[in-house]
């Protein structure tokens, strides 16, 4: 609850939480050169909010 999680995202991990059932709602319209927040490497990328729709645990393997 409370504020919205803001991340800032390259495409491929963006990608792959909306796979793990993340919500993700773009913050910036533009794509720029962001410090993604899952895998931490320098990349082009946007800010995302996450909407935590339902809540999950980590599905690990
Ligand atoms: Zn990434």
């Amino acid at each position: 609850m409370g504020t919205p999680e803001r991340l800032d995202l390259c495409k491929p991990c963006a990608a792959e939480k909306s796979r793990q059932g993340v919500r993700l709602k773009t913050v910036s319209g533009r794509t720029e050169k962001i410090t993604c927040a899952a895998c931490g490497r320098r990349r082009f990328g946007r800010t995302y909010e996450a909407v935590n729709a339902e809540e999950k645990e980590d599905p690990k393997p």
